[in-house]
């Protein structure tokens, strides 16, 4: 979709958190009432009609729009945690990522097979943060699984997309 209002508002950080990242910071999206609202109502469109039930978002920046959008859709939300967060019993799952290692959580009660769950996360680059919560929400069983970003990372030579299945149905706000 490319909104040519959101990618001007995006804030790009060389060099965090480490050197060589060029560090896309969805804050100043979030902090912006009309790009939220372009966000949440973009995202609104293309998922209206799928009949989600859940929004998993992924911790923390996948929380901001994924619950907007839950209320929205008239879904519940669900969080993908960092260890040690959630204090039910969890299902957790290690990842690499663009810079660094991490272990994400969710919690075993979370899903049901009747539902239909959109996972949702602020940015794919490598792809590997996203493949452990979807290898997560995948061991529920549930009926559909659609896979959002607000950024796509394409331009950076990552191939995050080619880490799914091609029937897994994916879609991105914005590529950069
Ligand atoms: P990955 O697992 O490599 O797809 O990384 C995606 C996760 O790391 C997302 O939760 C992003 O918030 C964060 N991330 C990775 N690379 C960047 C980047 N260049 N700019 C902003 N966030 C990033």
């Amino acid at each position: 979709m490319n909104n040519e209002y959101l990618l001007k508002n995006l804030r790009n950080v060389p060099d965090f958190p480490v050197h060589g990242i060029q560090f896309k910071d969805v804050s100043t999206l979030y902090k912006n009432p009309k790009c939220l609202k372009i966000m949440v109502n973009e995202l609104y469109d293309l998922y209206k009609d799928k009949g989600i039930t859940k929004v998993v978002g992924i911790e923390s920046r996948g929380f901001v729009v994924g619950a907007a959008l839950a209320v929205k859709l008239g879904a519940g939300f669900v969080m993908c945690r960092k260890p040690g967060k959630l204090p039910a019993e969890t299902r957790r799952e290690s990842y690499v990522k663009e810079y660094g290692k991490d272990t994400i959580e969710i919690h075993t009660d979370a899903i049901d097979e009747k539902d239909i769950v959109l996972l949702h996360d602020d940015l794919l680059a490598g792809g590997g943060t996203m493949k452990a919560a979807y290898n997560l929400v995948r061991q529920f069983n549930p009926t559909k699984i659609y896979i959002n970003f607000i950024i796509e990372l394409t331009k950076e030579g990552l191939h995050g997309r080619a880490r799914f299945d091609k029937v897994v149905d994916i879609t991105t706000l914005l590529e950069v």
